[in-house]
């Protein structure tokens, strides 16, 4: 006789829930995954895919005026009918959503449509039925977080961004995190005024100094307005529009604006707590290194515990819960070295510890490199891309690699597996570079930054 009616139960149908489940599946268990919203989840619906779909259609501002250094000649400035791209991309996510539910069938995978609640350590009930099982998998993913300010109510998340069917011709951004930047870039290159709001006196907390530095540079360049150390304290709607009110009794004007101050673990009313699943101080399943809750038949993956919060890393903890529970090969995450991509205009790619972080373990050599890249010397378009080593001074361990600049996040990806192989800056020399790239940059780097610390001691 068969205790539960599943081996296993998933809530949630994106990036980390389906790869699980559709292992598992693969794998011969009785499965079945629970979606109330669209199956493929945050990345292939609201976030990682139409996004790069809108950067790639941003990129093309670019792409027409560099053209004219380089001879071409069309009617200048050429426009996007942008109802008709954001029609085309949801072409794309339908598509993407069937290949998805295709994938899980093949996999013997059911599909309940729904919103799914933990109602013990074996039940799921899901819009009045329930259903046991013996793993239960959460698999919720988060949601736009945001501030409790007068006016909120006006405000737009990603979510909504991405589907526009209309261009506003004003937009505040409040952020300064990757959704903030990278939108800042995509409404700004179709011709939308932007104005990046942001409490910290620069952009991408946590990146390295000169990441950021550079960043804010060209995005201002491009015509980004940036409000450093500002705090939106209220929102009033008004004839025209918005009018978003600052600290400092500054106001901006405004179309549209977009919250994008962070996410939250999806893991209200779910009923975690009253079967037992602890949850951290953010509301995210505490788990341990096989993602096993504090209830033991209960597992937890991707952005609903807020462990490292992208795609490739929901995947890969989905992939070593299947292979461990369902196919008897062990595997434990590995979060070192997680590389990861902003896709700004221009782009960042960066891996391993930024110079900061780095000095915080011990003494460290630094290898920078700004440069105009060669396809500006006929565009004329002033753009900077900078380069940056981190090196272990003791082992010559190359800590940390960071990029900003055109295919910054496909160049990174390479260097990201010299880094999970413990390269070190001779092996980086002993590379030959392919010529002429910008990514050759990386290889070619002999010249020490003067360290400040022992100036300071001369
Ligand atoms: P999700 O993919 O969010 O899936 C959770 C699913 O659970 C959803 O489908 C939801 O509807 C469902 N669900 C929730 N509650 C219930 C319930 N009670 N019952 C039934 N179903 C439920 N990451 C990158 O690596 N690269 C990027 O370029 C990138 N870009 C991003 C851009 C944006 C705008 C956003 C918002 C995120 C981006 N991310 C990116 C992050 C990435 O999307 C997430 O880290 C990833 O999707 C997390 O996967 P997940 O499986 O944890 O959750
Ligand atoms: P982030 O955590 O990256 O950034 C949040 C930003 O909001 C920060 O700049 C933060 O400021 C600011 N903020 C937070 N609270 C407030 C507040 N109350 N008022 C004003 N500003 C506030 O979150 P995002 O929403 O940009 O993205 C969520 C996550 O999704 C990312 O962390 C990432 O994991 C994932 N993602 C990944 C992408 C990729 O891989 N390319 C793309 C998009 C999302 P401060 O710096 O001062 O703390």
């Amino acid at each position: 006789m068969r205790r539960f009616d599943y081996d296993l139960v998933t809530i949630g149908a994106g990036s980390g829930g389906v790869r699980a489940t559709r292992l598992a599946g693969g794998y011969g268990a009785r499965t079945a995954i629970v979606e109330q919203s669209r199956v493929g989840g945050t990345c292939v619906i609201r976030g990682c895919v139409p996004k790069k779909l809108l950067v790639y259609a941003a990129h093309f501002a670019d792409d027409f005026e560099d053209a004219l250094g380089y001879g071409w000649r069309f009617d200048m400035p050429p426009e996007v009918d942008w109802g008709m791209l954001i029609e085309r991309k949801n072409g794309e996510l339908d598509r993407l959503e069937g290949v998805y539910k295709r994938i899980l069938r093949d996999n013997h995978v059911e599909l309940i449509d729904g919103t799914g609640r933990v109602a013990d350590a074996h039940t799921v009930e899901i819009d009045g039925r329930s259903v046991t099982a013996e793993r239960i998998l959460v698999a919720t993913g988060s949601w736009p977080a945001m501030p409790d300010i007068p006016g909120i109510e006006h405000v737009m998340s990603s979510n909504e961004a991405l589907d526009l069917t209309e261009l506003p011709n004003r937009l505040v951004i409040v952020g300064g995190g990757y959704i903030a930047v990278e939108f800042a870039g995509i409404y700004n290159a179709v011709g939308v005024e932007v104005t990046q709001v942001i409490r910290a006196a620069n952009i991408l907390r946590g990146f390295d100094e000169d990441v950021r530095t550079c960043l804010a540079g060209e995005m201002e360049k491009k015509g980004v307005r940036i409000r450093r150390e500002a705090v939106v304290r209220s929102i009033e709607q008004t004839n025209e529009g918005y009018t978003v009110m600052l600290d400092h009794g500054d106001v901006i004007a405004a179309d549209r604006i977009l919250y994008a101050t962070g996410r939250a673990p999806n893991t209200r009313g779910l009923g975690l707590e009253a079967a037992g699943v602890e949850l951290n101080q953010v509301g995210a399943v505490a788990v341990d290194v096989d993602s096993r809750s504090s209830v033991e038949s209960i597992f937890a993956i991707g952005d609903c515990t807020d462990r490292v919060n992208l795609t490739p890393v929901a995947i890969a903890e989905g992939r070593a819960f299947a292979e461990t529970q369902f196919n008897a090969n062990p595997i434990k995450m590995d979060y070192g070295n997680i590389p990861s991509a902003v896709f700004s205009q221009p782009p960042v790619g960066s891996v391993g510890l930024s110079e900061a972080a780095a000095r915080r373990l011990g003494p460290v050599d630094i290898y920078v490199s700004r440069f105009r890249p060669m396809k500006h010397t006929l565009s004329g378009r002033d753009e900077m891309a900078v380069m940056k080593l981190v090196v272990e001074r003791e082992t010559d361990r190359v800590l940390g690699c960071h990029m900003v600049g055109a295919d910054a996040p496909e160049i990174v990806q390479g260097l990201a597996i010299a880094l999970k192989c413990g390269a070190t800056k001779a092996q980086f020399d002993a590379t030959i570079g392919i010529h002429p790239t910008a990514a050759e940059e990386f290889v070619t780097m002999r010249e020490r930054r003067p360290d400040p610390e022992e100036e300071s001691q001369v």
